[in-house]
């Protein structure tokens, strides 16, 4: 996808999480959309910085790269979330375009998904906004995984 993309994607990614993590909608949920949605968009432009240093699709789209921003935060204590941003770029290139990601680089294959739409296509924003919910609700499900295995649990007798 291209940057416009990217930016839209990581920016509403950064809104519903905050409503995720803080559903309220009070000053907690604005802080929070502040405090996740910034390094999400730092984190979502940083693959593409591949078009000018090392190989499009392939130097800084790739498991590696997103494992090291995932440990950063650990090692260092900064850098939260970026990895997030990452993870949601990739998942945007690889239904957002013909072409695939070189995950496992320097293994140069690539992989996409076989139902992408062209970068240039009518339908990138429509795709961008669909991934967008789709990654919002696996978020929620993941934020809230605890209340909904005691719902289950409740819901067939067990609990
Ligand atoms: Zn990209």
């Amino acid at each position: 996808m291209n940057r416009k993309e990217h930016v839209m994607n990581a920016a509403l990614l950064g809104i519903g999480l905050g409503y995720v993590l803080h559903p309220a909608g009070d000053t907690t949920t604005f802080y929070t959309i502040v405090e996740v949605g910034v390094p999400v968009i730092l984190g979502a432009l940083f693959p593409d910085v591949d078009t000018a240093f090392g190989k499009h699709r392939k130097t800084l789209h790739n498991l590696p790269v997103l494992a090291l921003f995932y440990v950063f935060p650990m090692v260092f204590g900064n850098l939260q979330f970026v990895w997030i941003g990452i993870l949601t770029h990739y998942a945007l290139d690889m239904l957002g375009s013909k072409r695939g990601l070189a995950l496992f680089y320097p293994y140069e294959k690539e992989f996409g998904a076989p139902f992408g739409v062209s970068v240039s296509s009518n339908y990138a924003t429509m795709v961008t906004l669909a991934v967008t919910a789709f990654e919002l609700v696996v978020a929620a499900l993941f934020v809230n995984r605890q209340f909904l295995v005691h719902a289950g649990l409740t819901a067939v007798g067990i609990q």
